[in-house]
C-alpha cells in the first residue's frame, strides 16, 4: 500500500485504520496483530484471517507531536510486551524517591507521606516521544503500515456507518487555491476506524457530534501542561527523584502544580494548570517561568541549560465525563476517549491498555464480519471489566473536588480517599471549564503580578518566542490559517472590553496578538499559526467558543524531541 501523488482523490482500502500514532493507537495495532497472530495458529487455514492494518498520524515523524509529564506505571506495557525488560525499550529511570511539596513565594514544606495509591515506586521516568518511536518500530517490525505526515481531516460516513477517513490535501496557498505543490488527500477506506489522535481530536470531536456520544455526561474539563526539559552540566546524583508542588505560583483558587523528574543527565520540569481557573490573565507559559524562580526549583537548574519546550492539554474530567467510545465503524481510544488519570496525572498506561481493548474488540469484529455498534459495543464490557475502569472510577470526583479551590480539593481528596472515590457528594458534577473564566468586571486581577514580574533573562527564563523555537515547531507558511475565529468582531470589541482578550494569555505559543491596526485606529486580531503547539488550549478556554483548530497540513507542528 502507497501514496501516489495525483490531481484526482485516491482511495485506499485497509481493514482496520488507526488514526494517530500514540501509545492508544500504536499499543491497539501491536495488541491486535499479536492476537490475530494468535487465532491464526490455532484454526484451520481456511478460518485465518490476513488482515491489513494501517495507521495515519499528522506528525512528521513518529513521537513529533507527542508530549508528556512523564511517569509511566509499567502495568500496561507488562501486558502488551511480557518480556519488555529484556528489550531496548527507552524507560530512562526508575523512580528512586517520590516528594510532595507545597510551595509559597520563597518557602517549600514537604508533605510527611504519600497514600499508596498515588506513589510512583515501582514507576519509570521516561520521554513518551522516545517511547512512542520505539513502540512505532516494533509495530512496523509486525507488519503495520505506519503513516507519518498525514492527518485526518473528515470523517467518510456511508448512511450512519462510518467508513473512513479523508486526509487533509496539502499543497493549498494561503489564498486557498491549490499551488502547484497541490496533493489532494486520500480517502482512506476501512472496516473500522479506531480514533486515538489525542486530546479533543478534531475527529473524534466530529464523531461525537454525529453520534451524540456525550449525551448523559458530564462535560469534559482540561487542564495544559507546560514543559520544558533542561541539560544537567553533569550527571545528577539523584536520578530518579520525582517532585510535584502545589501552591506557588497558582492562586489557592487554581488547580494545578508543579513537578521536576530528574532523569540523570536531564531534568523534565513542567507545570499543570486547571483549564477552569477564573482569572482572565492567567498564563500557563508565565507561570512556569515564575515557578522557577522558586528556591526549591532555581537551585536543581543551576548550570543546567534549556533544551526543549511543549505543551499539550489533558482531558482531566474522568470518569463522569468519558464518551460512550463506540458507534458504527469505528472507536475512540486513549485521551481521545478522555482516559487520564487526575490523581495519578497518568495516562499512558490507560491509553495503552485502551488500545489493548479496542484490539480485543476488533478481533471480536472481524470473526463476527461485523463492525456494527452492537458489535463493537463489547469494547464498553471489556472496558468496564478491566483495571482502567477500576481506577478511573476510583478517581471519579478528583478534579471535580477542587473547584472551590485548594484547601478544599485536599479535603475532597481525603474523604475521597476513604470513601473509594465517592466523597461526600457523588457525582460532584462540574461545567465546561471556559465558563468559569471571570469577566474584568467581576473579578479583580491586576495583570502587572501576572505578566510583568518575570525578566526574560534567556537563561532561566524565557518569552513565548524563545520557548517556541525549543519546541522545534515548522508549519508551511503558504496555508490557510488552521484556526478558524468564526467572528472576529467579537474579539476586537466584545473580549476586549470583557475579558481583556485572554487568548494572548492562555496559547502558550503567542500564536494570538491583538495589535493595532495599520491607520493605528484600532486594536486588531493578528495570528501567527505557524507558531502553534497543537495543544488545544484555544478551543477549551475560548471565553465565547468561537475559536476552531483544524489540523494543518500533514507534517507540520512541533518536532518534540526528549519530551
Ligand atoms: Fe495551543 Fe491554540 Fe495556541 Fe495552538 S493556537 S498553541 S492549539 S492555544
Amino acid at each position: 500500500m502507497g501514496f501516489k501523488v495525483s490531481s484526482a482523490r485516491e482511495k485506499l482500502e485497509v481493514d482496520i485504520l488507526f488514526v494517530g500514532a500514540g501509545p492508544a493507537c500504536l499499543s491497539g495495532a501491536l495488541h491486535l496483530k499479536n492476537l490475530l497472530e494468535n487465532h491464526n495458529q490455532r484454526v484451520p487455514s481456511a478460518e485465518k484471517l490476513e488482515v491489513s492494518i494501517a495507521i495515519i498520524e499528522k506528525g512528521k515523524d513518529i513521537g513529533a507531536h507527542i508530549l508528556s509529564g512523564a511517569v509511566l506505571d509499567p502495568i500496561a506495557l507488562r501486558e502488551l510486551i511480557p518480556d519488555y525488560e529484556q528489550t531496548d525499550v527507552p524507560l530512562d529511570v526508575p523512580v528512586s524517591e517520590d516528594m510532595i511539596y507545597y510551595l509559597t513565594g520563597q518557602k517549600h514544606f514537604r508533605l510527611p507521606f504519600i497514600p499508596p495509591s498515588i506513589s510512583n515506586y515501582g514507576n519509570f521516568i521516561i520521554s513518551l516521544n522516545r517511547f512512542v518511536q520505539w513502540l512505532g518500530k516494533r509495530v512496523e517490525a509486525n507488519g503495520i503500515d505506519l503513516f507519518p505526515g498525514f492527518s485526518g481531516t473528515k470523517l467518510l460516513f456511508e448512511g450512519n456507518h462510518l467508513i473512513g477517513v479523508r486526509t487533509g490535501d496539502k499543497g493549498i496557498g494561503r489564498n486557498k487555491k491549490p499551488g502547484s505543490s497541490y496533493e489532494p488527500g486520500v480517502d482512506i477506506l476501512a472496516k473500522a476506524v479506531v480514533l486515538g489522535e489525542g486530546v479533543h481530536g478534531s475527529l473524534t470531536k466530529q464523531a461525537i457530534k454525529h453520534f451524540n456520544l456525550d449525551q448523559g455526561k458530564f462535560p469534559q474539563i482540561y487542564s495544559i501542561g507546560v514543559k520544558e526539559v533542561w541539560d544537567l552540566p553533569s550527571t545528577s546524583d539523584i536520578p530518579g527523584q520525582v517532585i510535584h508542588t502545589l501552591g506557588y505560583p497558582l492562586k489557592h483558587e487554581e488547580y494545578g502544580g508543579g513537578f521536576i523528574y530528574n532523569m540523570g543527565r536531564r531534568l523534565s520540569l513542567g507545570l499543570v494548570v486547571g483549564l477552569n481557573y477564573k482569572d482572565p490573565f492567567l498564563d500557563p507559559h508565565k507561570e512556569l517561568q515564575r515557578l522557577k524562580t522558586h528556591p526549591l526549583i532555581a537551585s536543581r537548574l543551576k548550570g543546567a541549560t534549556l533544551a526543549h519546550y511543549g505543551a499539550k492539554a489533558l482531558p482531566e474530567g474522568g470518569y463522569y465525563s468519558l464518551p460512550k467510545s463506540y458507534f458504527d465503524g469505528g472507536l475512540i481510544i486513549g485521551d481521545s476517549g478522555g482516559l487520564v488519570n487526575s490523581m495519578r496525572l497518568k495516562g499512558i498506561h490507560l491509553a495503552m491498555k485502551s488500545g489493548m481493548l479496542a484490539a480485543e474488540t476488533l478481533l471480536h469484529g472481524l470473526l463476527e464480519q461485523d463492525f456494527s455498534e452492537r458489535t463493537l459495543g463489547i469494547y464498553s464490557s471489556l472496558f468496564k471489566d478491566s483495571w482502567a475502569c477500576h481506577e478511573l472510577y476510583k478517581v471519579r470526583n478528583f478534579h471535580q473536588g477542587f473547584e472551590n479551590g485548594l484547601l478544599m480539593g485536599m479535603l475532597n481528596t481525603g474523604i475521597q480517599m476513604l470513601t473509594g472515590g465517592r466523597g461526600w457528594k457523588d457525582p460532584l458534577g462540574h461545567c465546561q471549564g471556559h465558563l468559569k473564566m471571570r469577566k474584568l468586571s467581576e473579578y479583580s486581577t491586576d495583570r502587572s503580578v501576572r505578566h510583568n514580574s518575570i525578566k526574560n533573562d534567556e537563561a532561566k527564563s524565557f518569552d513565548k518566542v524563545t520557548s517556541v523555537y525549543f519546541s522545534g515547531t515548522k508549519h508551511e507558511e503558504d496555508q490557510p490559517s488552521h484556526l478558524l475565529i468564526a467572528d472576529p468582531g467579537i474579539c476586537q470589541e466584545r473580549c476586549a472590553q470583557e475579558f481583556g482578550n485572554p487568548c494572548e494569555s492562555f496559547c502558550p505559543a503567542k500564536v494570538y496578538e491583538i495589535i493595532s491596526d495599520q491607520n493605528d485606529q484600532k486594536k486588531v486580531l493578528h495570528l501567527n499559526p505557524s507558531n502553534c503547539l497543537h495543544c488545544k488550549t484555544c478551543e477549551i478556554m475560548d471565553p465565547y467558543q468561537i475559536i476552531t483548530w483544524i489540523p494543518p497540513e500533514g507534517g507540520g507542528g512541533p518536532n518534540y524531541i526528549n519530551l
